[in-house]
């Protein structure tokens, strides 16, 4: 079809140009002058918009539906019926929750763009073509047209860390603020000596009476300057958080024993601070014991990629003993060093965001939460949200165990004054008035009941990734029963490259799956295989709450086959059809517009609607299909359980018949060995 001139098309609709041009220009069509040209698609729109002929959907629709409400039976019927006539099902489509362009709504309701303008219209909404429709809306339009409109709701953002957008005003009130810094490493290398020896020393001395109380974190000072310590060691505390979604520690201080060397959690550590981005110094401790081999560590540390300064590298090194205070002072000075090259920096004017790192409930104070303060200032009074709950300060107290009016960026402070014990990982923004902290607690209590859809847990979902023309690279956590097949696959997997996409191993290991391994796959969205090895019972507990799926493998080719298939995008989801449940057929009733619908009971597991369907007859099938219909009473339900009685119906079969079963079947993700 070729283009029309306005004029001419103003003439065909008995208008004038000028009166056309003002409705194109309501639809949105780019028109000036009478001269100018329009394509036909926009003529047609047009066209369609101001001929009184055109029949649309909505006009129909719902008329139908509600003469079927009210006349559910032929009024020649003596017998009332238990079972009403089963209603088209109306078709599910999903929409942003920011609303829709109104062409793509069109296009998913199958419909004209001209007819949901005329249903705009009708309501007094002059909309053009390239306009959004609030969700709202189209929910109202859509089911005009049959359609049950769902709204895509978005990830929890009570359980994301904070993205603060700054504007240039902002960013100049940035000033420096103290590094937070996390200590990690093997079990018994002195971690919690050396925060210890950290604390006594540098605190203590300052401080008349000393600590008197620990809060999870402190602040010690050094050349005028502070940081701070988390005082949960330890890799899994760290990457729990991380987990959360809250970026907590500036810098990774990996205790290493001088007379032990580096031992499996080391690695873990390492790996685990490589994984976050967080720049690692190594505190090679114990060097006061006789076989103190510092050497060795540093040789160790190099195998693994983390080659010392003095060797070329440019990992940081510290020796020190935290049993006779010796390094402390150069551990620290490094700290500042590292950090500075970070050029860590808030607005202590905003308003404050922290993340809670410990929370437990007090029984004279009440709920109990230690934050750290990522930006702004904290005060006494201030409202707040805090996760899923709110509140508003009663009192903060420092980790000198001193009350305290204010906490500025990465300082730790304990706080009272909320309504619910808060979780470890959860944000605490300070808001306006009561009214709004209360509803954003509300609206985070939504969020967090909706289950999240992690983005990769699976070698099928990354398949998918890059079938759809994502190029990504692939990250694995790896655990294998023994040393020589845990190196074999590791050899395997790095040779495989498939159009200059590549196997990034984040961790890999020797043992079952455990929690760290399971925390970290979340934490740094990686995908955990197993091989001939079993998950612990709390790593399998936090897998099956946080929805991240493990999976082992009994023979290497197989991963090696699904890892390269997945990286090729060829990879898919293998189903497996699961029987849910069983009913048999009591009754039939005929109708003469509808047919035939089984008034059945469910003797076992359940019936759900839109699910597979055979029936039997002398255990023989004779049909099978989808169940389309499923009622209770006069109401569509999506499922009966056991025990229950229901009406079947499937459009176009008739044959139930007394005594049929009805196998209600399932096609699940197959979880393969
Ligand atoms: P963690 O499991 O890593 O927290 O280790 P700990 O801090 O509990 O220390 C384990 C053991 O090593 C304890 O008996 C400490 O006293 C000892 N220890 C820690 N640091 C040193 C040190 O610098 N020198 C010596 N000789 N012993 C230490």
């Amino acid at each position: 079809m070729e283009k029309i001139k306005v004029s001419a098309l103003a003439k065909e609709l008995n208008k004038t140009s000028k009166e056309l041009l003002a409705i194109l220009k309501d639809v949105g069509v780019d028109a000036k002058t009478a001269a100018s040209s329009i394509d036909p698609e926009s003529a047609k729109i047009v066209r369609d918009l101001l001929s009184p002929k055109t029949a649309t959907a909505p006009d129909t629709a719902p008329k139908r539906q509600s003469d079927t409400a009210t006349h559910p039976v032929p009024a020649s019927k003596p017998t009332p019926e238990p079972i009403p006539t089963p209603e088209p099902m109306p078709k599910t489509i999903r929409i942003p929750e920011n609303g829709i362009i109104l062409k793509d709504f069109a296009d998913k309701l199958n419909a004209r763009s001209s007819d949901i303008i005329k249903e705009l219209m009708k309501k007094g909404i002059m909309a053009t073509l390239n306009q959004k429709i609030s969700s709202e809306m189209a929910q109202d339009i859509g089911a005009g047209f049959s359609f049950n409109v769902e709204i895509d709701v978005p990830p929890p953002a009570a359980t994301k860390e904070i993205e603060v957008e700054m504007t240039a005003e902002e960013t100049k009130k940035l000033k420096s603020r103290p590094p937070v810094v996390t200590i990690m490493g093997h079990v018994d290398h002195g971690k919690t000596k050396l925060l210890d020896t950290i604390r006594s020393t540098k605190v203590a001395e300052s401080e008349a009476g000393g600590i008197t109380q620990h809060i999870g974190a402190y602040q010690v000072q050094i050349k005028g300057r502070k940081i701070t310590f988390l005082d949960t060691p330890g890799h899994e505390a760290f990457t729990a958080l991380r987990a959360r979604g809250a970026k907590v520690t500036d810098v990774a201080i990996i205790v290493v024993a001088a007379d032990d060397g580096v031992m499996p959690q080391t690695i873990e550590a390492i790996d685990h601070a490589k994984a976050a981005g967080v720049p690692i110094i190594v505190a090679i401790n114990k060097v006061d014991k006789p076989d103190a081999n510092p050497d060795h560590v540093k040789q160790q540390l190099s195998e693994l990629g983390l080659q010392p300064e003095e060797w070329g590298g440019s990992t940081v090194t510290v020796p020190v003993s935290a049993k006779q205070k010796t390094g402390i002072d150069e551990l620290l000075e490094m700290i500042l060093l590292v950090a500075d090259l970070q050029e860590l920096k808030a607005n202590p004017d905003a308003k404050a965001v922290g993340v809670v790192i410990e929370s437990r409930l007090d029984k004279g104070k009440g709920p109990i939460a230690t934050l750290l303060i990522k930006n702004g200032t904290l005060y006494v009074g201030d409202i707040f949200t805090l996760g899923a709950t709110s509140g508003k300060i009663r009192a903060l107290i420092s980790d000198k165990g001193e009350r305290t009016k204010k906490a500025t960026p990465s300082t730790p402070v304990e706080i009272s004054g909320i309504a619910e014990v808060p979780i470890p990982g959860d944000i605490l923004q300070v808001m306006d008035n009561e009214k709004e902290a209360k509803n954003m607690a509300e609206q985070n209590k939504i969020l967090r009941s909706t289950p999240v859809s992690h983005t990769l847990q699976t070698l099928e979902e990354f398949s998918k990734e890059v079938e759809g023309g994502e190029v990504l690279d692939l990250n694995l956590i790896i655990k294998a029963d023994v040393q020589g097949s845990l190196e074999a696959l590791i050899a395997s997997l790095k040779e495989i490259n498939v159009e200059s996409k590549r196997v990034n191993i984040i961790h890999s290991g020797v043992g079952n799956i455990s929690e760290s391994d399971v925390l970290l796959a979340e934490a740094s969205k990686a995908i955990l295989i197993g091989f001939h090895v079993d998950i612990d019972n709390r790593a399998r507990e936090i897998s099956e709450a946080e929805n991240i799926r493990v999976k082992i493998y009994d023979i290497i080719y197989k991963l090696l086959d699904d890892v390269k298939m997945a990286l090729e995008g060829s990879l898919k989801i293998e189903y497996e059809e699961v029987v849910i449940g069983k009913a048999e057929v009591r009754q039939t009733f005929k109708f003469s517009k509808v047919g035939v619908i089984s008034g059945c009971f469910v003797i076992s597991g359940k019936m759900l609607r839109g699910a597979g369907m055979r029936i039997f007859r002398n255990n023989e099938k004779i049909y099978e299909g989808k169940m389309e219909s499923l009622k209770r009473f006069k109401e569509d339900v999506k499922e009966v359980m056991e025990g229950y009685e229901c009406g079947i119906a499937i459009v176009g079969y008739e044959g139930f018949k007394q005594g049929d079963i009805i196998e209600c079947f399932e096609m699940r993700e197959k979880t393969r060995k």
